[in-house]
C-alpha cells in the first residue's frame, strides 16, 4: 500500500487581506465550534483509509491555523494520528505573527509537531500594511524566535515579492532579514492580483499598477543567486531548502503522491481519483452533519492526460522526472508525449541527463509558460 499524506485546512483568518482569494475568512458567531465539529466527522469518514496506510505527513493549512487554541489543534491531530507516536513523520503548522505566543508555540511542539510554516510576507512595515496583514515587521520576526525558543528545529518563512511599489532593494531587503535569520526552508511568492480582491479593484481603478515582467524577473534571479550563495537549494519553482529539509508534504504533491484534503475546499488525490470538497461553509457543514462525504467534484484522469498532469507536476521540481519510470507507467502514452518534450529540448528550456528530465533552474521563472507548451 502507498503511503498516504494529510493535509487539514482551517479557513478562519483574523482579518481577509487585500490580495486573497483562498478558502478563508473572520469566523463569525459559532462558526469555528460547527467547522469543528464537521472536521472530526470528517475524519472519522476517512478513518478506514487511515489506518490502512502509512501516514507520512500532515499539513494543517489555512486560513490561519494558529489562531486556533493549541488544544484544538492538537486533538485534531491525535484523532488523525490516534497512536500518538509520531516518530519520523513531517508534522506542520502554518501560523501568522500576531496569532501566537510562545507557550502556545511549546504546547503544539511538544504534542507533535515538528515543522511551521510562518507567513511573514515582507519585513517593511508599509508593504505589510498594502498587502493589508494583520502584523508589523517586528511581530514576523518575534513569530520566528519564538518558534525557535518553542523547539522548532524545522521552520519556513513565506515571503512575497512583486508588490506594486515595491523595488528590488526593497525586496532584497526583507529577503537579507529572512535569510539573517536562519531558517531552514523559504518559500517566495510571486503577487498574483486575483480578479475580486480588494487590490484588483485598486489595480482596476488606476490607483495602483503591478510591476513590469523584467522587475519581477530581476527580483526572482537576484534571490536565486542570493539564496543559493548562502546555501539554500532551490529545489522548487518558489521553494528553497537546507539541504534535508524540503517539505516533505509539498514533494508529496509534486510526485504525483496521495493525499487526502479534509476540509472546507480541500483536494484529495489517491487510486487515481481527485476529489474536491465544497468550497460554500454551509455545503460543507450540511453535507457532513448528514453524515455524508462533503464532495463537490471528482475526476479520474488516464493514460496521456495523466501522464501530462504527473509529469508537469514534478518537472516543478529540481529532480524532474525520470523517463524510464514514466515510461513503465504510461507505456504507450510516453510515445505521444515524447515529441513535445524533444521540442522543448531543442529549444534549450528543458535538459536531459541520463533519462532524467528537468526544466533548467535558469528558466524556473518562465516555467508555467513550458509546462503549457507541453499540454
Ligand atoms: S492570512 Fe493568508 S489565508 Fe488569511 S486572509 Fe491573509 S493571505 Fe488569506
Amino acid at each position: 500500500m502507498n503511503p498516504l499524506s494529510v493535509y487539514l485546512h482551517i479557513p478562519f483568518c483574523k482579518k481577509k487581506c487585500a490580495y486573497c482569494d483562498f478558502a478563508s475568512f473572520p469566523a463569525q458567531g459559532s462558526q469555528v465550534e460547527k467547522y469543528l465539529e464537521a472536521l472530526k466527522l470528517e475524519i472519522e469518514l476517512y478513518r478506514p483509509l487511515l489506518q490502512s496506510r502509512e501516514i507520512k505527513t500532515v499539513y494543517f493549512g489555512g486560513g490561519t491555523p494558529s489562531l486556533l487554541p493549541p488544544d484544538k489543534l492538537l486533538s485534531l491531530l491525535r484523532m488523525i494520528l490516534p497512536e500518538g507516536n509520531f516518530g519520523e513523520r513531517e508534522i506542520t503548522l502554518e501560523a501568522n505573527p500576531g496569532t501566537i505566543e510562545l507557550e502556545g508555540l511549546k504546547k503544539l511542539r511538544e504534542g507533535g509537531f515538528n515543522r511551521i510554516s510562518i507567513g511573514i510576507q515582507s519585513f517593511k512595515d508599509q508593504e505589510l500594511i498594502f498587502l493589508g496583514r494583520v502584523h508589523s515587521s517586528k511581530q514576523g520576526e518575534e513569530a520566528y524566535q519564538n518558534a525557535r525558543q518553542a523547539g522548532f528545529k524545522n521552520i519556513n518563512l513565506d515571503l512575497i515579492y512583486g508588490i506594486p511599489g515595491q523595488s528590488l532593494g526593497d525586496f532584497l531587503f526583507s529577503l537579507n532579514k529572512a535569510v539573517s535569520l536562519n531558517p531552514e526552508h523559504l518559500s517566495l511568492y510571486c503577487l498574483s492580483i486575483e480578479r475580486g480582491t480588494p487590490l484588483f479593484y485598486r489595480m482596476k481603478s488606476g490607483e495602483i499598477s503591478p510591476l513590469g515582467d523584467d522587475q519581477v524577473a530581476r527580483m526572482y534571479h537576484s534571490a536565486r543567486r542570493l539564496l543559493s550563495g548562502n546555501g539554500y537549494e532551490h529545489y522548487e519553482i518558489s521553494n528553497f531548502a537546507r539541504p534535508g529539509f524540503r517539505s516533505r508534504h509539498n514533494m508529496v504533491y509534486w510526485t504525483y503522491g496521495e493525499y487526502i484534503g479534509l476540509g472546507l475546499k480541500a483536494v484529495s488525490f489517491y487510486e487515481g481519483i481527485r476529489k474536491g470538497n465544497p468550497g460554500k461553509f454551509d455545503e460543507y457543514i450540511s453535507a457532513l452533519s448528514e453524515r455524508r462525504a462533503p464532495i463537490a467534484y471528482r475526476t479520474g484522469k488516464k493514460g496521456i492526460a495523466a501522464l501530462r498532469e504527473e509529469a508537469i507536476l514534478r518537472l516543478r521540481t529540481s529532480d524532474g522526472f525520470n523517463e524510464e519510470e514514466l515510461r513503465r507507467k504510461y507505456p504507450r502514452a510516453f510515445n505521444l508525449f515524447q515529441k513535445k518534450l524533444l521540442s522543448l529540448k531543442e529549444s534549450g528550456l528543458i535538459e536531459e541527463n541520463r533519462g532524467r528530465w528537468r526544466i533548467k533552474e535558469r528558466h524556473f521563472f518562465i516555467s508555467l509558460e513550458i509546462m503549457s507548451r507541453l499540454l
